[in-house]
């Protein structure tokens, strides 16, 4: 192949299929995996550059882009105009501190953020050497023969050479929302990009139907490449939270202003003191007041739980979904592999009314089948009805079992994965059976139909057709059973027997279906299936509820959390698996069900049904929308094409990373990389505790942020001596304002945090019990300040001397109400007390080293007009601010006394 062929752009889509396999040099068998690994290593990987990240300098600037900071840097100004230099460089101080922890922090979320945003690979199926695999799409090479399905992202663009069906939504690419259906017949070479439906393109979503084609470009040569250089884009929308916030902030900038200025005229009308000294008061109430580091601590506790998420394999893929997560008191699953551990293993068979059992485990193609009642051993015998049902199993299949280093890997789908081993127990070979009865025509499967059916022939010209799917579907088209010398007429109730006592035993019954023609059908399609079929066998296959997710259902129970399971399997199957899980199962609705209830009907019955059994994506739709009306907030899970309406309709949508279509993976709000239940149930701790930490800053920085700003109005409202200088205010609030807090974003979960019911969806942050505790700390903060200031008054110390005590104590107050705020309502006279308390010890040494420099250099005395105090001196600040800490305990423990 000619190595310009990427960039030498060749009309693909006017050639016919074969001819562009050869120009690809390629075959329909795929390229081999070395000439793969040469061809990547040409062409490089297939993927489009991510989007450059915000630049550092506009992260820089966007740091001041606040009200509180405009209000600070003015403040800063008018400080410098009345020459207050000392006030004006300590407010230059923390804008500059509060801008570089925002940024760095920042910078450090958002790569934290696009990390995860690349950790959701995406993969495909391709052909490598005539065998099917699936790999990395960015490992896709020119030449490669891809395989198409519903849900699919098209890895490259690609010219058609097999199409069953095929319909595409092109909308990422041409702006068309109406999918495309695609064809195979070679087009004019003028063929407008939107018109050429032989072609699949890279980025566009396979909506229905299957195909294969072989890759004509890769990465940026392809149409999408040309035209984007813009993937991957991070997104950091302000969470509900955020919003909130950033509307008070305004408002109480607002009223800071106000409050600042009515003290100034206050003391200047009642007092008599001076503009200039009042103004410098106004800018130290103001400065002190004002919540600067709130919105950096936010996005930092934010990122921090997304960080801990994903460590925990669920990638949030919306931020603000993080906060919904913590209200979330509804989670609708589905069933396989989520609760169940998808390792499907079919253990039984019954044909003939003569039940078999299959030994073996997992995917390794070893074990026998025996007569249940004899125990006699099958051996292959090709005409018996078991042999029979075994090979429409292996090649009415598309999955695959490779045995890599010594181990057994499944490709494909779990489900035909069990049908394909056990067929391989039984002796059939695949290679030599798709030999004898070459595949000419498919149905695939699809969860609305409920069955998958082939048309093979073989050398007699006998052509007949092979399905595989649900028992009751199956047995409702069947007018006859294979007995052992051919067709019978068909004993309905027998199979209903089997299927219900496979069913009951928890396992996911299949059933096994044939039909001969005389004549090739035209196109295959869903009338040929459904009616005159022969059955000829069941299949039961175990699929056990994963252990650790009956724990998490318990804990979700706990956590106020209503569990559901939605499936489209047996709605027998579905009620044992259910009551393993501690599930109610005594009721199960199944799709035609829900479809005949009103709405009135449905909404009561959602609320009183844990198990919905056959139902279509359509059902979860309609279930999500029920459940809100009920004012739910529901999380649901997905990972079929049809899905993404309903994970785009839940609040949390949440996706299979593993099994997870494309489709559904970009409708959802988050994806789980393990496809596992209970990750959902710790996604939903770790939601409630990104909400509590950013709980705990707020009810840290609003209330001693209040207690500084009152010992200068108090001090002006008595017209006392002020116990503390604004220019002193100023350094406390520096030093406290991202230090102190910020440990508070990196908090563990508290013990009793799956123990309390969901947060009301909507509630503001902004409550009484916060506005009482603001109120409690100022009083109690000004009070302390205030009484020791007198105190050393009144034994004749320098007005310095008493004014080191009286701002050591301030912090000294706010350390230890640090401690207070690392629970929200729970005692911290706890043993949980000590897990995780490092940030926070942390924080507090840091704040220490800066308090004790500030106090006793020389430099730093002056400046601020400060004196050396003893030991003593620090023993009675440590006992006099210990109040604060009995005091909000107590209050926290008649809160919960109250609230019981
Ligand atoms: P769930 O994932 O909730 O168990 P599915 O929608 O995957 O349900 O499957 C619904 C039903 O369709 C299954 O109970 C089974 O009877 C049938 N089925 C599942 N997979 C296949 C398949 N690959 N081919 C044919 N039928 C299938
Ligand atoms: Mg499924």
């Amino acid at each position: 192949m000619d190595n310009n062929k990427q960039s030498n752009p060749v009309a693909d889509h006017a050639q016919p299929a074969a001819e562009v396999l050869s120009l690809y040099q390629s075959s329909e068998q795929g390229l081999t995996d070395a000439e793969a690994a040469h061809r990547k290593q040409q062409y490089g990987t297939n993927s489009l550059p991510l989007a450059a990240p915000k630049p550092a300098w506009l992260r820089l600037v966007l740091q001041f882009h606040n009200v509180l900071i405009y209000v600070l840097i003015v403040s800063a100004l008018v400080s410098a105009a009345l020459q207050h230099y000392v006030d004006c460089g300590v407010i230059v101080a923390v804008v500059v501190v509060n801008a570089l922890v925002g940024f760095i922090q920042e910078g450090k979320a958002e790569d934290a953020l696009r990390a995860i945003m690349t950790m959701a690979k995406t993969r495909c199926m391709v052909m490598r050497a005539g065998v099917l695999v699936t790999i990395d799409s960015a490992d896709v090479v020119p030449g490669d023969v891809v395989m198409l399905q519903a849900g699919d992202r098209v890895p490259a663009d690609m010219r058609l050479f097999f199409c069953k069906d095929l319909r595409c939504d092109e909308s990422a690419l041409t702006g068309e929302s109406q999918p495309v259906d695609k064809q195979l017949q070679a087009l004019p070479a003028a063929t407008p990009l939107a018109e050429r439906n032989n072609m699949a393109y890279m980025g566009t979503m396979v909506t229905f139907g299957l195909a294969r084609g072989v890759v004509t470009r890769t990465g940026l040569q392809t149409q999408i490449g040309a035209i984007s250089d813009l993937v991957g884009q991070v997104e950091m929308p302000q969470t509900p939270l955020q919003q909130q916030l950033a509307v008070f902030a305004r408002q109480l900038t607002m009223l800071i202003v106000l409050v600042a200025l009515a003290t100034v005229a206050l003391g200047v009308y009642l007092h008599g003191y001076s503009l200039k000294v009042m103004f410098q008061a106004a800018i130290g109430i103001a400065v002190a007041a004002i919540p600067e580091g709130l919105p950096a601590i936010v996005t930092i506790a934010l990122a921090i739980g997304v960080q801990r998420m994903a460590a925990n394999h669920a990638l949030v893929r919306r931020l603000p979904s993080v906060e919904v997560l913590g209200s979330v008191d509804v989670i609708c699953t589905d069933k396989t592999g989520t609760l169940t551990a998808n390792a499907m293993t079919a253990r039984e068979a019954v044909c003939q009314q003569q039940r078999y059992l299959i030994s073996g485990e997992a995917y390794k193609p070893e074990g026998a089948i025996s007569n249940a009642s004899t125990q006699q051993i099958l051996s292959l015998d090709h005409t018996s009805v078991f042999s029979q049902a075994s090979l429409i199993a292996m090649l009415c299949n598309d999955a695959n079992v490779l045995c890599e280093q010594g181990e057994w890997i499944l490709h494909g789908d779990p489900t035909e994965g069990a049908l394909l081993v056990m067929a391989m127990k039984h002796g059939w070979v695949l290679k030599q059976a798709l030999n004898d009865w070459p595949r000419i025509d498919i149905l695939p499967f699809d969860s609305g139909s409920r069955y998958m059916a082939t048309l093979h022939h073989n050398n007699t010209g006998l052509l007949r057709l092979m399905v595989k799917g649900a028992p009751e579907r199956l047995l409702s088209f069947a007018t006859q059973e294979l007995g052992p010398q051919g067709p019978l007429a068909l004993a309905p109730e027998q199979w209903q027997q089997a299927i219900d006592d496979m069913a009951q035993r928890g396992m996911r019954v299949m059933a096994l279906a044939y039909k001969d023609y005389s004549k090739r059908p035209q196109a295959l399609c869903q009338q040929d299936v459904e009616q005159g079929l022969v059955m000829v066998a069941l299949v039961g296959i175990s699929d056990p509820p994963r252990p650790e997710a009956i724990s998490s259902v318990s804990l979700c129970q706990t956590a106020g959390i209503q569990v559901k399971m939605i499936t489209g399997d047996n709605p027998v199957t579905a009620a044992a698996i259910a009551k393993e899980l501690g599930l109610n199962a005594s009721k199960v609705l199944t799709g035609s069900d829900l479809d005949k209830l009103s709405e009135a009907s449905l909404a009561q019955e959602v609320e009183n049904t844990d198990v919905f059994a056959r139902t279509s994506p359509a059902n979860k739709l309609q279930l999500v929308a029920a459940l809100q009306r009920n004012r739910h907030v529901v999380a649901m899970t997905g990972d079929g094409v049809n899905d993404a309406p309903a994970l785009k309709k839940a609040n949390i949508g949440v996706a299979m990373g593993g099994k997870g279509t494309d489709a559904a993976k970009e409708a959802a709000d988050f994806i789980l990389t393990d496809d596992n239940f209970s990750t959902i149930a710790q996604a939903v701790a770790a939601g409630r505790t990104v909400y509590d930490n950013i709980l705990k800053s707020i009810i840290f920085i609003l209330p001693t942020n209040l207690a500084e700003a009152l010992v200068i109005i108090s001090a002006i409202m008595l017209g006392s001596t002020m116990p503390i200088t604004p220019a002193q205010i100023l350094w406390v609030n520096t030093i406290t304002a991202v230090t102190l807090a910020l440990a508070l974003a990196f908090e563990r979960a508290e013990p009793h945090i799956m123990h309390k019911p969901p947060r009301p969806y909507g509630q503001g942050f902004f409550t009484a019990s916060l506005l009482g505790r603001m109120v409690l700390v100022g009083a109690v903060a000004a009070f302390i300040v205030f009484s020791l200031f007198y105190y050393y008054r009144s034994l004749g110390v320098t007005i310095e001397f008493a004014r080191t005590i009286a701002i050591n104590a301030l912090v000294m107050i706010e350390l230890y109400y640090l401690l207070n705020c690392r629970f929200l309502s729970q005692s911290i006279f706890n043993r949980h007390f000590f897990k995780g308390v490092q940030p926070a010890v942390y924080a507090i040494i840091a704040v220490l080293v800066l308090q004790l420099t500030f106090t006793y250099l020389p430099y730093s005395q002056q400046l601020f007009g400060l004196a050396s105090i003893s030991a003593y001196d620090w023993l009675i600040i440590i006992l006099s601010a210990l109040p604060i800490l009995i005091i909000v305990e107590l209050e926290k423990y008649l809160l919960r006394l109250w609230k019981k």
